[in-house]
């Protein structure tokens, strides 16, 4: 019999009879990678006893669209449009041939610096994801060799894959936008990423698993995204598909296919129950019935939207029409919490006050990524679901009578202490094992201000690089 221990706190989020139940001066009880007890009173032998005071143990967060890189869009936050800013092609930079930005090493690298920055924001599974702009072409097959090991190393739950695409866009000078095409080496490259699915999947005792990622649909040719679906319904891996996320792709689709975008996946035959879509904030109607009908889940990914003056047209009427919705991070900070609190606010902006509540946001965040996932061990703590669990703080906090309202009113990603993935206890105290915080943020810092240097080279006019970040204030000078 595995060692078990016994987690206490305040407060504990469990699960009975399908949905989420609070407990207070509750107890968790791991044994082995399961979650053995919850509530109150087990009598059992325990060979460990971690006391957490005033905080709650939560179900660890579930993110579907989880930031993976040095991330490129809060470098857009004040700087626009997108076309001027280096965040589409334009002519020259094709014609002299795009090139990685990053060595491989510092793509690894990333890799696992966003996977620790996961773990300390309680995310205990994720579905990673980058930007392709400063890409190549798609990512590779090595990153995602070195994204295992990391994942496997820190003891992250993780969905893999490389994303891939026949498509792309450039620009000219003026800013009119057109879709290019190189579907033989997409093609080729999404074998490779079959290959590398079949080889990790249910690696590290099940922890890591395959996942496909094609990547934005206005990058995609139907035959990328027919033999995505089937790769990936063979396998019963996930797929991920960006969508229904911005005006130049709704142009670039109807253009070609006549259809939206969320239309014409349904078409084609990819809108399947195992597809995972974000962001749907441009999303018809129409559209939103075909993913309920699809039974697909919708990736919800508010703060990044919300930035670029954006909402889901909302996430309270979705949830009415039977839609599953999960959340992704997909921007720095990659603090979920930040996250469902923004949710609530454009929920609320969207439509009123009391179309949203706080447990379904948590619902979203938790049991919602398990659905996608089709994961009935996940995203609860009830006994024999995964020992995947987050500890947030409250010692600090003015406290609600109640947990999750606390957290979605009080709390921040910083407020994350301790993480137990798989029964392991990944991080201890904020502190996780072998990573030394303060270096690989100076690191990163390092290899993202190469990155910006390098901006010129591929934003329309190659102007010099303060001209596309412009400032708030004047620098003053000395
Ligand atoms: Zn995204």
């Amino acid at each position: 019999m595995p060692a078990r221990t016994l987690l206490t706190a305040r407060w504990v989020i469990g699960h009975q009879d399908g949905r989420h139940v609070v407990h207070e001066n509750g107890e968790v009880v791991i044994e082995g990678q399961n979650v053995l007890h919850v509530g109150a009173g087990f009598d059992g032998e325990v060979a460990a006893r971690v006391d957490y005071g005033e905080a709650v143990i939560s179900p660890g967060f579930i993110d579907l669209d989880a930031l993976s890189d040095l991330d490129t869009t809060i470098l857009g936050y004040d700087n626009a449009p997108a076309w001027k800013k280096g965040r589409v092609w334009p002519e020259s930079y094709v014609a002299r041939g795009p090139y990685e930005m990053y060595e491989p090493e510092e793509l690894a690298f990333q890799k696992r610096h966003a996977f620790a920055q996961l773990i300390r924001n309680g995310i205990t599974t994720a579905l990673p994801i980058a930007s392709l702009f400063y890409r190549e072409w798609g990512e590779t097959v090595a990153e995602f060799e070195a994204a295992a090991a990391a994942a496997e190393d820190l003891g992250l739950r993780a969905y893999l894959g490389p994303a891939c695409r026949t498509g792309g866009q450039v620009t000219d000078d003026a800013g009119n936008i057109r879709a290019v095409y190189d579907e033989a080496r997409g093609l080729a490259e999404l074998e490779q990423a079959a290959d590398f699915a079949k080889r990790i999947d249910g690696i590290a005792g099940g922890r890591i698993r395959a996942m496909f990622a094609p990547d934005r649909i206005e990058t995609c040719t139907e035959a990328l995204l027919q033999r995505t679906a089937d790769i990936a319904d063979e396998m019963g891996a996930p797929v991920r598909q960006h969508c229904a996320q911005s005006p130049v792709e709704l142009r670039l689709v109807a253009e070609q296919h006549g259809l939206g975008p969320i239309e014409w996946l349904e078409k084609i035959g990819a809108l399947r129950p195992n597809w995972l879509l974000p962001h749907g904030t441009q999303a018809t109607e129409a559209e939103f019935q075909l993913i309920a009908g699809a039974g697909a889940t919708l990736v919800h990914c508010p703060l990044v939207s919300a930035r670029h003056g954006g909402m889901l047209k909302s996430f309270p009427k979705c949830r009415r029409m039977g839609i599953n919705i999960g959340l992704g991070t997909d921007t720095f900070p990659a603090d979920m919490i930040l996250n469902m609190q923004i949710g609530m606010m454009t929920a609320r902006l969207a439509e009123r006050m009391d179309a949203i509540r706080s447990e379904d946001m948590f619902d979203a965040a938790t049991l919602g990524g398990a659905q996608a996932l089709n994961r009935p061990d996940l995203g609860r703590l009830a006994p024999g679901a995964k020992a995947d669990i987050t500890v947030i703080d409250f010692s600090r906090t003015l406290q609600t009578p109640d947990p999750v309202q606390t957290v979605m009113t009080s709390s921040s990603g910083r407020d994350v202490r301790d993480v137990w993935i798989d029964g392991r206890r990944v991080m201890a105290d904020g502190v996780i094992p072998d990573v030394d915080e303060a270096t690989d943020a100076a690191r990163a810092q390092a290899q993202f201000d190469g990155l910006i240097a390098k901006y010129p080279d591929r934003t329309a006019g190659h102007p010099p690089v303060e001209d596309i970040f412009t400032p708030s204030y004047e620098r003053a000078k000395a």
